[in-house]
């Protein structure tokens, strides 16, 4: 995979992609900014070799249109107190003014364009679009692994009109991470597959099942799979529509002689509530009036020792409701469990790394993916469609 340091950058232009996503609160500030931090190895790169940089990202879903509240402003001046000199803000993402703007940029400037998706063909990944981003441009740098599971023009499209298209350093090192799970993974490679839904993650459980010595599963997921297997499991969450397709996931299981655990024990209370009681049962099946929160102790115990003797580990997905206190216990052991072991690790997913902070282990662990959806993606197809544009991967 070709980086920043394959290129000659002095006086170039760069389109420099990246994943600006960040959450802002009601008055527009931004309440975490570790997305703008992770892209700051290659900006400052860049800088240093003497580019022109032109940076571009989303930020929420504005839907092709200028929407105020998703206004990149915020981002600017966060990022000129980050890097060594004050970053122009551009009023648009394309247009003659921007183009000036372009122009006039001089080597080791920064020019931040607004949001990508004020506009329709950012999304729609439209060839005319994607030919007005790339003006005046030469090389591409895409950074924005979180957005590279998207064919959008700024992540696929406008590869095509400019020289050279790389990767910048935060999505070569995703891409090293996970790569290493997916194509060699040191044995025994155990997975940890948790969350609310089977359905998001049916395509990683199938290219697993190839690859992993033990799959261990939690959360919600485990009671559609359980369902699959003829067991009641009272109001816990369920797939309905997913139970058959649960089923054939557990037989290609046996077929393929991963050893594909279940919970043996659940943490089950009435209600998804805080307040509520809880208890303990060995099970399935689940009382019909409870449904199941949380795996239970000796459920923790079994995994935390297949965990321990693991050289590889992927995680994806909560144990348990981790957000109510009451119903995190899992979840923080496991994840205890993950911080410990000497196994090259790497948690993805939203929630799973809010999880991981949450048990104070982040340190421990040898990869957090950045992006949810696309490091899923990754997992599953082993490449993301803004790898495949580059031009060289
Ligand atoms: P990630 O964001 O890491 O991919 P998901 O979004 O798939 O994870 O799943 C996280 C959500 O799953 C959390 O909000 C958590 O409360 C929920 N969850 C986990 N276990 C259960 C359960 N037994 N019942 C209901 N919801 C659950
Ligand atoms: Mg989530």
């Amino acid at each position: 995979m070709l980086t920043p340091k394959d290129l000659d950058l002095e006086e170039k232009m760069v389109f420099l992609r990246v994943d600006f996503n960040v959450p802002l609160d009601e008055e527009c500030k931004i309440r975490d900014d570790s997305r703008i931090k992770a892209a700051l190895p290659t900006i400052n790169y860049l800088l240093e070799q003497k580019a022109k940089v032109v940076v571009a990202s989303h930020l929420g879903r504005p839907k092709g249109e200028y929407v105020p509240e998703f206004s990149l402003k915020p981002v600017a001046e966060r990022l000129s107190e980050l890097i060594p000199q004050n970053v122009i803000l551009a009023p648009d993402v394309i247009g003659e003014e921007v183009l000036k703007l372009k122009k006039e940029l001089k080597e080791d400037q920064t020019l931040l364009l607004e949001n990508l998706r004020f506009h329709k063909g950012e999304t729609a990944n439209d060839s005319s679009f994607a030919q007005l981003l790339a003006q005046e441009v030469n090389y591409y740098v895409n950074d924005a692994f979180g957005a590279s599971h998207r064919s959008h023009a700024s992540v696929v499209g406008i590869a095509q009109y400019v020289e050279k298209s790389v990767a910048g350093f935060l999505l070569k090192k995703e891409v090293d991470y996970l790569s290493k799970a997916v194509h060699s993974p040191s044995k025994p490679y155990v997975a940890i597959l948790g969350g609310a839904k089977v359905s998001d993650k049916i395509p990683v459980i199938e290219n697993l099942l190839n690859k992993a010595d033990s799959i261990l599963i939690g959360g919600a997921m485990a009671y559609t799979f359980f369902k699959a297997q003829g067991y009641e499991v009272g109001r816990s969450l369920v797939e309905e529509d997913k139970i058959e397709l649960a089923r054939l996931l557990l037989e290609r299981a046996q077929k393929e002689k991963v050893n594909f655990y279940l919970p043996s024990d659940h943490l089950v209370a009435a209600e998804k509530d805080p307040d509520t009681e809880v208890k303990i049962v060995d099970s399935p099946p689940i009382p019909s009036d409870l449904m199941g929160l949380d795996i239970g102790p000796k459920t923790v115990e079994k995994y935390s020792k297949i965990i321990a003797k693991a050289k590889t580990i992927y995680w994806n997905g909560p144990m348990g409701v981790f957000e109510i206190d009451k119903f995190s216990q899992g979840t923080m052991k496991i994840a205890e469990a993950v911080a410990s072991s000497e196994a090259l690790s790497i948690v993805g997913g939203g929630d799973s790394v809010a999880a991981v902070c949450k048990a104070g282990v982040s340190e421990k662990i040898s990869h957090i993916s950045t992006g949810g959806g696309a490091s899923l993606e990754f997992m599953a197809n082993e490449t993301l469609p803004g790898i495949e544009a580059l031009s060289e991967k």
